[in-house]
Parts: C-alpha cells; structure tokens; sequence
C-alpha cells in the first residue's frame, strides 16, 4: 500500500477546520494545528455588539474535526518552505509533504493614534466577544449624543461588516425610542459609503431614507479620547459620545521562509485560482491569511478550502473569486455582496429571504463545518443558481 501523504493544516478556522474535513483519510495523514483550542464563529460578534446577543460562538477545534484528523493545540513560530518543516512554540517540529496555511487575519490597534484607548472603553466587533459585549453596554448607556461607525482602515474581515453595524444600531435606538436624540455618522476613507459602486446604490438611499449621516473621503489619523474627536489625514474632525473603529488588519504572526511571501502587511502571496503560495507546488495558503484579491469572508476561505482538496487529490481545481457576503440591513432586511473575478458585484435589491438566509447559515455553521459531504452538494447548487453573470443579467 502506497503511504500516506502527510498534510500538515495551520489554523483551525472556517478555512483550516473545512479542509481538513474534506481530505479522504485513506489518502492523507491530516494534521491541524491551532494556537487556540477553539474555532470562533466571527460573524456573530455583530449580534453580540448590537443585539445583546448570548449564543455561544465558539466551538472546540477537536469537537469539529473528523475522528482520524489529528490536532495540535500548539502556535505555529515558523514555517520553513524550502525545507517542508513548521516550528511549533512548544518547540516541536513537523514535517509535511503538503503544508496549508489558514492563520486568517488580526485586528492592529497601532497604525491610529488613540485607537486602544477608544478600544478599551467602547469595544469593537472585529476582535473578541468581550469587545463584542463592551459595543452593547457602550450602546445602551448612550441616551444622547452621537454615535459614531469609522473605518479605521483596510483590509478588514468582511466588507459589508461596518455597515451592518451602523443599520444593526439605528434599529437599536429607533426601537429604544431614543433616536431623535441619537445622531448616526459612518465615515469611511472611501468616495462612498460601501466601497463597491453597485452595492453602494442599494444602501446609500437606505442611509439617506434612515437619517444616517455619512462622510467620505475621512481616513482616520487620530482619536482624542479625552476631546471625543477623530480627526482624519485630510484634517476633518468628528466629535462623538461613542465611537467603534473597524480595525485595520494584518496578516500571519509566523516567521515564514523565504520572507519574499509576505506583503508588507504580513498576507501571504498566492496564486489567485490555485492558492499556490508564489512559488511553491507543495504548499498553499487560503482564507483571510492570504493576499489574493478576494474579499476576507469565510465563504471565500470555504471556496478555496474545496478547490485546494480537489488539487490535492490531483484534480485541476480552479476558484473563480466568487464572493457571497450576506449583508444584514436591519428590520429583518438583507442582501448578498455576490461578483468573481470575471463580474463585478451584483446590484441586489434588500429582501427579507437574504436576511433569513444570513440566520439559517449562522444556524446551519457548525453542521457545514462537521459534515462537508452533505453540505457540499448543496452550497455547488446554491453557487451555480447564484452565479454573478447569471445574477447581473437580471439585477442591472
Ligand atoms: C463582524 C464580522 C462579520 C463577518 N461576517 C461574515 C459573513 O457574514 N460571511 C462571511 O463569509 N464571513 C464573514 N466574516 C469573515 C469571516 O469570519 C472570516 O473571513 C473567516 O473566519 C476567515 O476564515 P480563516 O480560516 O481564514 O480564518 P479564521 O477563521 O480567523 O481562523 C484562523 C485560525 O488560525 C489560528 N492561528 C492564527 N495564527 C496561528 C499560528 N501562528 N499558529 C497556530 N494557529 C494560528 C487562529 O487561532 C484561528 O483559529 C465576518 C467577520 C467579522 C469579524
């Protein structure tokens, strides 16, 4: 009988945990390993910042993987790829013939003056669930005055996050009968307030219809805490009673050679339809963890997680770059950021279905997670019914 190949996976996330699960065991010697023991769910840090929400996000590594998946609740340090070894914290070595990278990306709070002051006292949802929870107790204690959403910078996790946000704590107030004497600003570092052209005409007539003030065009230079002002590069200010900052992120913690991998922001270069990291047949990088010009969403670490198991199984598995962001509105509202490479985002009016299809996947997650095979099937029918060029034709 021929050996297994040994698969050494480093991250335990929506990524990490999907691959693995996808690996036929009779081929493959699976290895994860994750600094944490636990697999976070992150979209639910919005419901934990602005509905109080008490669902529990997190789930045991170990719990998620199928049994014969080995894990290692170690941190990575290092990752040698010419020589197919990662250098584990605790010191251990290990050695692959396929390495995958899954580290996802990490909120910096040092590239805006202040930013960990304001952290510290009103929370944000890109971090943790304590912040998560000090949004929630920063919100409720507001009775008037202005809140206030800013982008502190890219790239961050998920692109129609920040809004969702803003939408989640107009409601918040509008059903607290206090937003008369709330004001809402968003203010972004972009010409609009979503980024992309098409999605921005579905939501900024929304912010107009709610009252939402927005402001473009503010890149975030520094906060003063003691002032409540952010003040941006272009020397704008913003005075506010409570203020939550998307986080700028970065990338890998790891050592990883040979260095000319990384982005300066620590994002891993890859081919952008193989996941091959620049340079390397036997080791690939997927997720947020990675520099490809794709959205960091778990759908897109799910995607790539599917297309590289069907390479490592020798099938020419290719991604398209499909996103599928669904993006809650408030009020029992949604849409979807769905594009690929070839299609630029579709323009699709709000509705309540994709809101409820954003809760029935929060519902389903761990399930998708644990059982591929039966989530497989369905997600590929889902993604071809929903196809960017077929969607664009209807929705113009
Ligand atoms: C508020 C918010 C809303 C979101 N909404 C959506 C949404 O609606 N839809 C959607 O698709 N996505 C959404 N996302 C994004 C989604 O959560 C991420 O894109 C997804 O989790 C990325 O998966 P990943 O596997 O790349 O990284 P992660 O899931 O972050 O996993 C990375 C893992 O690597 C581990 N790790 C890191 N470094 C090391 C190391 N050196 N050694 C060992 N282990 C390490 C970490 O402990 C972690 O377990 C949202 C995110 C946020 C914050």
């Amino acid at each position: 009988m021929a050996t297994k190949k040994r698969v050494v996976v480093i991250g335990g996330g929506a990524g990490g945990a999907l691959l693995a699960n996808n690996l036929p065991l009779e081929e493959f010697d699976v290895t994860v390993i994750d600094r944490s023991p636990y697999h976070y769910y992150w979209p639910w840090l919005l419901y934990v910042a602005f509905k109080g929400s008490k669902r529990p996000m997190k789930k045991e590594i170990r719990e998620l993987l199928k049994p014969g998946v080995s894990f290692i609740q170690a941190g990575a340090q290092s990752v040698d790829l010419n020589n197919r070894k990662v250098v584990l914290e605790n010191g251990k070595t290990l050695e692959y013939d396929y390495l995958v990278i899954a580290t996802g990306s990490r909120p910096t709070y040092s590239q805006i003056g202040g930013h960990k002051k304001v952290v510290e006292r009103y929370g944000d949802y890109h971090s943790s669930e304590e912040n998560a929870r000090r949004v929630w107790n920063a919100i409720n204690s507001l009775k008037q005055g202005t809140f206030a959403v800013i982008v502190g910078g890219d790239p961050y996790r998920c692109p129609p996050s920040p809004l969702e946000g803003v939408f989640l704590a107009e409601e918040f107030f509008r059903a607290r009968g206090l937003r008369d004497k709330v004001k809402i600003v968003f203010a972004v570092p972009y010409p609009r307030p979503y980024p992309a052209e098409p999605m921005n005409e579905v939501v900024e007539p929304i912010l107009r219809e709610r009252g939402i003030e927005y402001i473009t065009f503010f890149t975030l230079d520094r906060i003063d805490e003691e002032k409540k002002v952010a003040v941006s590069m272009e020397g704008e200010e913003l005075k506010y009673d409570v203020l939550v900052v998307i986080p700028p992120h970065v990338g890998t913690d790891m050592k990883i050679a040979p260095e000319d991998v990384l982005t300066q922001d620590r994002f891993i270069q890859a081919d952008k339809y193989t996941n091959n990291i620049k340079g390397f047949d036997d080791a690939f990088v997927i997720g947020d963890a990675s520099a490809v010009p794709v959205a960091k969403t778990g759908v897109t670490a799910h995607l790539q997680a599917g297309v590289v198991a069907r390479r490592l199984q020798g099938e020419d598995a290719r991604n398209s770059g499909r996103t599928n962001c669904p993006f809650d509105l408030g009020y029992g509202l949604g849409t979807f950021v769905i594009s690929d490479y070839n299609n630029p985002v579709v323009k699709l009016p709000p509705s309540r279905f994709s809101h409820l299809a954003k809760i029935a996947f929060a519902a389903s997650y761990w399930d998708m997670i644990r059982y591929p095979e039966l989530w497989n099937p369905i997600f590929e029918a889902y993604f071809e019914a929903t196809e960017p060029a077929k969607l664009g034709r209807i929705y113009v």
